[in-house]
């Protein structure tokens, strides 16, 4: 019994039938979609080089050959570990034998309201649908999948916007220049605290420090 249909419960599903375990594998995912890989969503689905169905990890006939019983859009809400058993939202219990924990992670919500989240499909095609018609973009998450996001925004050129303050405030000056996206994070986390614990964590040092330098 694996919960979680993400990359690493998938993962773990074929390689266990990779090396030669024969007995029945199920798979549990709260997600209502086949397991599907997250890279693409923040790159190529993006910008429109492929569809969303290309992200799925393989189509649905490979976990029948397989002989991995899928169940998808189903949450675990609890586990008996006397009578090992994993609790189903609003479904039968089901009984395994060795159980995996693939749960992976969510994303950090912020008291934003209308602001869209990248972590799941369905949060791509939100996204997607948005930028197909947003003249600027504003991004908080300077990671990786939001200067991903920046990227693609300004390949399907959307407008470069210099926010000089915002730039000079969270010290990424250069960065924000090069990207050419709106970043407001600093901004309003100088006005919101509880954005500013909970966005501007990594860069909260550099950001006090910077501050105690202007002053
Ligand atoms: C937009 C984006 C782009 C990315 N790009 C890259 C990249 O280019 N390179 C890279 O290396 N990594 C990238 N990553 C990170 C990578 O996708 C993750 O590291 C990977 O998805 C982790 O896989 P996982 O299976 O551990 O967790 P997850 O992908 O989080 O999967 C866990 C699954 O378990 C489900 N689940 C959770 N709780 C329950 C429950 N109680 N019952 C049933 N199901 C449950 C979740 O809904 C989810 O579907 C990217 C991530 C995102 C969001």
């Amino acid at each position: 019994m694996i919960v979680g249909a993400g990359q690493a419960g998938f993962q773990t599903a074929i390689a266990l039938r990779g090396g030669g375990y024969q007995l029945p594998i199920t798979l549990v995912g709260d997600e209502p979609h086949l397991p599907y890989q997250r890279p693409p969503l923040s790159k190529e689905f993006l910008l429109g080089k492929h569809t969303i169905e290309k992200s799925e990890l393989r189509p649905l006939a490979f976990f029948e050959t397989h002989n991995i019983a899928l169940r998808i859009g189903e949450r675990a809400i609890g586990i008996d570990r006397d009578t090992q058993t994993i609790h189903i939202e609003s479904r039968p219990s089901i009984p395994y034998d060795k159980l995996v924990l693939a749960t992976g992670s969510r994303v950090r919500k912020l008291p934003i309201e209308g602001a869209l989240y990248l972590r799941t499909r369905d949060d791509a095609i939100a996204i997607k649908q948005r930028l197909d018609s947003a003249q600027s973009i504003a991004i908080i998450g300077g990671g990786f999948i939001g200067l991903e996001i920046a990227a693609a925004a300004t390949t399907l050129g959307k407008r470069r916007h210099r926010d000089r303050s915002a730039a000079e405030t969270d010290g990424s000056r250069g960065r924000a220049r090069d990207l050419g996206f709106l970043s407001r994070l600093a901004r309003l986390a100088r006005r919101r605290p509880s954005l500013r614990s909970a966005a501007c964590t990594r860069r909260g040092s550099h950001h006090r420090r910077h501050r105690r330098r202007a002053q």
